[in-house]
């Protein structure tokens, strides 16, 4: 019926004549000695931005964590700790250092890991907690760097989607012993492709330093001489030119993000049975990914949500499947609310430019979805609230 509207993107870049500037400047001028202006100066505004002792600029959130995890010696017979509800990209790193990732529940209201569950999965071969920021919800942070510190185990934070986010005044990605940002297209802060290694502990700082430039420490004085197996996760300097246009307007970013939840809480905040991402108090939430779970008795489905957002010409994604229900891994039914939320959730459109017309688009399928299923049920409890 409305298949004639414009479509929707779920999500789309900001980029302005100032990244297209700075862009351009690398690709004509950042060569020879000024080959990696951009990216010392990415990396210098991202740890300002961050209130982190050092950063450095990778090709991606998936490489930054790889190096992070074999910069602490993380492999095989060890076992990680990750929420079941994540993106692949977090798991993908532990598997190919040949440690064990272990997959536990999440919390129902904040769709990040359960630190009872945590506490209950510490063994022996714990090497790492890994606290993702899922959406943009902040994981309890207070909670994990206390268990972390309890049994001597560092926390990472898998920040890829938390740019903007603040557990009691520290920025997401700060707090752990190491922090990842992913700079991907539909991030809120976008280089194409891209990511970050954020940490304040300098001995660590110089080992994934030198894992990201093949083994060669900065210090070698040897030509060509690596002194390591190490990596190649490297930005290069016309990305991190983009980049340095994007931290220039980070604070303009991140507060649309919070505008475009706020809206949707406004126009749904009133439907019992609704739950948008939480805005916790003490904490603020960047909001990359505006997302709406539906209480069960409202009989509304990821696939009723997918055909209603695919008639309306709107491209809303689901919720992540637990990592433990892809073919790779075992069945982990037991991990109920990671297994449960994604069956009766959607991520809502959430673009820079978006409007508020659009806005009302995206709202109008659900509230016409929620009117559809109250008025076929004799009790009507998901009406709206207030008159
Ligand atoms: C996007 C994302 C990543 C991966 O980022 P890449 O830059 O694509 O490697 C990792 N973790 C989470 C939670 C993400 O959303």
């Amino acid at each position: 019926m409305s298949g004639h509207l414009p479509r929707i993107s779920y999500t789309k870049p900001s980029i302005t004549e100032l990244e297209v500037a700075y862009a351009t400047d690398a690709a004509a001028n950042g060569w020879g000695e000024r080959c990696y202006d951009y990216i010392v100066r990415f990396e210098k505004d991202f740890a300002a931005h961050l209130g982190a002792g050092h950063a450095i600029a990778t090709s991606s959130c998936t490489g930054a964590m790889h190096m992070g995890l074999a910069a602490l010696g993380i492999g095989d017979g060890d076992e990680v700790i990750l929420a079941d509800t994540n993106w692949i990209a977090t798991v993908a790193p532990i598997v190919h250092l040949g440690a064990t990732p272990v997959f536990l529940d999440i919390l129902p209201h904040s769709w990040c890991i359960d630190p009872a569950d945590v506490e209950r999965h510490i063994t022996p071969k714990t090497r790492a907690i890994i606290a993702t920021h899922i959406y943009g919800n902040l994981c309890d942070m207070d909670r994990l760097l206390d268990i972390g510190l309890r049994h001597g185990i560092p926390v990472i934070e898998d920040a890829a989607e938390a740019i903007g986010s603040v557990w009691k005044g520290r920025r997401a990605g700060s707090m752990g012993l190491f922090g990842t940002f992913s700079f991907h297209g539909t991030k809120t802060l976008t280089t194409g492709e891209g990511g970050m290694f954020v940490t304040s502990d300098a001995a660590l700082y110089e080992k994934v330093l030198t894992l990201s430039n093949h083994g060669r420490a900065r210090n070698q004085t040897k030509q060509f001489w690596p002194d390591e197996i190490g990596f190649k996760y490297k930005m290069s300097n016309i990305q991190a030119a983009l980049g340095c246009g994007q931290m220039e307007r980070i604070e303009a970013l991140t507060a649309r993000k919070r505008e475009i939840l706020a809206s949707y809480a406004a126009r749904l905040g009133s439907f019992d049975g609704i739950s948008l991402n939480p805005q916790v108090p003490g904490t603020v939430n960047g909001a990359w990914m505006p997302t709406a779970v539906f209480d069960r008795g409202m009989g509304i489905t990821r696939d009723i949500l997918q055909q209603a957002f695919s008639d309306a010409n709107i491209d809303a994604r689901v919720f992540f499947h637990p990592l433990t229900s892809l073919p790779m891994f075992d069945d982990r039914r037991s991990n109920i609310h990671a297994w449960d939320i994604p069956e009766r959730a959607i991520n809502l459109p959430s673009y820079h430019d978006m409007t508020e017309d659009e806005i009302g688009r995206v709202t109008d399928v659900i509230v016409n979805l929620v009117a559809s299923r109250t008025s076929a049920a004799t009790d009507k409890p998901y009406l709206a609230k207030s008159a």
